[in-house]
């Protein structure tokens, strides 16, 4: 293939377009913000489930805080009727008996609920410390989730900018070359990542492998606008008083 040196150097600006337009590309796929991401979702998810396993503990306390003050406060109805009874005089004595012995019951049993109610109560406020610190936990994850979300769109906003830029670019550069060259570009630049490189100090400046005797005294008596490529790489080598030929 042939093509005069000044379009074959033109090549080279393309190249460079596509390597920025490949650092754009590959930073969108490994930006930190993305792992962060993904490493805040999972922290969010966990929180929120262990918030939903606090505020059931919470709730079924809550529950047991209310029979259990349903049940003192039957005893002290019943120990309040009891005594009513008593002082009405209208009572026998065996009935009076049975009734002091039932207040003496009833107060045991009274003590004990309020004892069992003072642990529950002590259990539940825990509980609502509880809830309340994994409340904040879920906040802070989700503050960190949206911070983490705003730095990744504000990234991701630099990198079209960058990209809209070098694609104008590739616009205006692509049409002024020849087709087939430009087609033999895009068949190394698909396959090898690097289409066109200077060849410089007899190395290739796309893979980098140093060129040896041989292939350097073919290059040199190659016409110079004979399109030569990378033994190595594949990619067109550009030659410039840089090649060291
Ligand atoms: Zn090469």
């Amino acid at each position: 293939m042939k093509a005069e040196p000044a379009v074959q150097r033109q090549l080279l600006d393309l190249a460079k377009v596509d390597a920025e337009l490949n650092r754009v590309a590959h930073r969108r796929r490994t930006l930190p913000e993305l792992a962060e991401i993904e490493n805040a979702e999972k922290l969010l998810r966990e929180r929120r489930d262990a918030l939903v396993a606090v505020q059931t503990s919470a709730s079924d306390l809550e529950r047991e805080v209310v029979k259990q003050e349903r049940e003192v406060e039957s005893v002290r109805a019943r120990a309040e009727r009891d005594r009513t009874l008593m002082q009405s005089g209208s009572v026998s004595a065996k009935q009076l008996t049975d009734l002091e012995h039932e207040l003496t019951t009833l107060a045991r049993r009274q003590s004990a609920l309020e004892d069992d109610q003072l642990e529950l109560m002590e259990r539940k406020e825990a509980v609502d410390t509880d809830v309340q610190r994994t409340a904040a936990e879920v906040d802070r994850a989700e503050r960190e989730l949206a911070d983490a979300a705003t730095r990744r769109d504000e990234a991701l906003a630099d990198l079209d900018t960058t990209q809209a830029r070098r694609d104008a670019d590739r616009e205006r550069l692509v049409p002024a070359l020849p087709e087939n060259l430009v087609a033999l570009y895009e068949r190394v630049l698909a396959h090898k990542g690097i289409g066109a490189a200077l060849l410089r100090a007899r190395r290739c400046g796309a893979c980098q492998l140093e060129l040896d005797r041989s292939t350097i005294a073919e290059i040199k008596a190659a016409p110079e606008d004979e399109v030569v490529q990378c033994d190595n790489c594949g990619a067109i080598l550009v030659r410039t008083l840089e090649s060291g030929l």
